[in-house]
């Protein structure tokens, strides 16, 4: 006797439901909520937002249905090509998908496609957790079909594909990237055989665009323990198409009995200490790529063991890099990744001896992300040993504590030199020259370094005194 299918009445409580059963009814098409949202609802993950239907025949006639009982009568963007349709209503994202059966071609993830039953709608499906549908059908509105055991791996916290996992994976290898997503976001197994399957197919990742990949690697950051994800994307061997320069550091040297530390893990680590901080995607990425510079600049010499002289230099340089590749944006984001890679050993200076001229010239090239680096400087102590865990957190608390009374008393942050260039010009009858940077970086020092406060009148008696000595005379 096959089970009887449990109900899920409770998931449909939403009036976008009934909604949609009476546009089902009026056209006399099956209709099922399918995927995230069922997967979520049974997990208990909130609300969701995007909902996805599939209908037994045409899901554009169904949207355009939906939309014609919902008031104000919503957009229906169609998407012809893919035999999809979307529509907004409030918060919620509706889409609307007719049943269909995917054929794939070696070379492409965009398969050949045919209408089909629920059944073989399901089969397309990346994983059995994915594949769970509810009816929104007048009939049996809230019955759940669940032909692959979803619920089951939902309870046992599986990550499976209905298929045998070669042919979902290499159909669209992006499959393989999601299979690692859900592991981490929901903290779930991947299934033993899925796994084996992700390794054998890993080079077919080529296949997938940037845009779809960093999409996939942004969730996995923001996940509670990003580090799940990016060591199943090592063990599995898609790390090296993606990061090759992450997987640069993996590893330990032992020269003359000495050893450096394995950069590859230690970073995994600072991510997911990051990822309990803050919710910054751009500062977990800073976390990521921290150490990136350490592979290519990693010496050994008798005198001084293992350096990595210049690695945040180089790392940040190579940020840039990175996002170009992965198409990421290379606006203000890059550059505060960039500047958090060239500035993250700065405060570790700082810790043992946090001098007033020394903090403020971190505020002044932090700038607003002095708390940033501050999180991110806080995320780097990784050190198995609780007596010096304690102290780098005390000497990061004091670093802290210091830039703050700098701050309130100093107004480095957003430092605005406080004679002008055109004053200067002026006061001395100078065309723009040299002189004038000189005498506004000469002021810019003086109060970084404390010698005159950070006020107008403090800078104009030295701007005279540096123009003496440069020879200049007054207007
Ligand atoms: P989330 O919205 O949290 O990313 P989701 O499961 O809703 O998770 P979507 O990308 O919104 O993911 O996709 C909706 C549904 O479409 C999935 O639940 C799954 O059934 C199916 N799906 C999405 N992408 C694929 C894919 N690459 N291969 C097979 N099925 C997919
Ligand atoms: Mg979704």
């Amino acid at each position: 006797m096959p089970q009887q299918a449990p109900f899920f009445k409770n998931a449909l409580d939403h009036p976008i439901f009934k909604t949609v059963a009476k546009a089902a009814s009026n056209l006399q098409l099956e209709t099922y909520v399918i995927g995230g949202f069922v997967r979520d609802y049974i997990l208990q993950r909130g609300d969701a937002k995007d909902l996805d239907f599939v209908a037994v025949g045409s899901g554009i006639q169904l949207a355009k249905e939906v939309s014609s009982l919902l008031p104000g009568k919503p957009k229906v963007s169609v998407f012809k090509n893919y035999g999809t349709a979307m529509l907004k209503t409030g918060p919620l994202e509706l889409e609307f998908v007719g049943a269909r059966k995917e054929s794939y071609q070696e070379d492409s993830r965009n398969p050949a496609v045919e209408n089909g039953t629920l059944e073989e709608d399901q089969n397309r499906r990346d994983f059995t957790i994915n594949a769970l549908a509810i009816s929104v059908n007048e009939d049996s509105f809230g019955k759940l079909l669940d032909p692959f055991q979803g619920l089951q791996d939902l309870e046992r916290k599986i990550i499976r594909t209905p298929l045998d996992p070669d042919v979902t994976y290499s159909d669209d290898p992006l499959r393989m990237l999601r299979a690692i997503r859900f592991a981490t976001q929901l903290n779930f197994t991947i299934e033993a055989e899925s796994l084996a399957s992700i390794q054998r197919n890993a080079s077919r990742i080529k296949i997938i665009s940037n845009e779809r990949i960093v999409e996939e690697i942004h969730k996995i950051l923001m996940a509670p323990v990003p580090s799940i994800g990016f060591s199943l994307l090592h063990k599995t061997g898609l790390l090296k198409y993606i990061f090759p320069e992450l997987v640069a550091l993996q590893g330990i040297e032992e020269k003359e009995g000495q050893l450096h530390k394995d950069n590859f893990w230690h970073t995994l680590e600072v991510v997911d200490n990051i990822a309990q901080t803050t919710d910054n995607l751009w500062l977990r990425w800073a976390a990521l790529l921290h150490d990136i510079g350490k592979a290519p600049t990693k010496r050994f010499d008798k005198k001084n063991g293992w350096t990595f002289h210049g690695h945040e230099f180089v790392g940040s340089k190579m940020v840039y890099k990175l996002f170009k590749r992965l198409k990421l944006p290379l606006n203000d984001k890059m550059k505060l990744v960039q500047k958090m890679v060239l500035m993250s050993s700065r405060p570790i200076v700082l810790a043992t001896d946090v001098t007033d001229s020394a903090v403020r010239r971190l505020i002044f090239d932090a700038g607003e992300h002095v708390e940033d680096l501050m999180t991110l400087c806080e995320a780097d102590i990784t050190t198995k040993n609780p007596k010096r865990f304690k102290k780098y957190h005390n000497n990061f608390k004091r670093v802290r504590e210091k830039i703050v009374e700098v701050e309130e008393r100093d107004h480095i942050r957003n430092f605005q030199p406080p004679i002008s260039g055109e004053e200067i010009m002026e006061t001395f009858s100078l065309k723009p020259s040299r002189e004038i940077g000189i005498i506004k970086d000469a002021i810019k020092e003086a109060i970084l370094e404390g010698d005159i406060p950070n006020e107008y009148e403090a800078a104009k008696e030295f701007m005279y005194q540096k123009a003496a000595e440069l020879g200049l005379n007054i207007n």
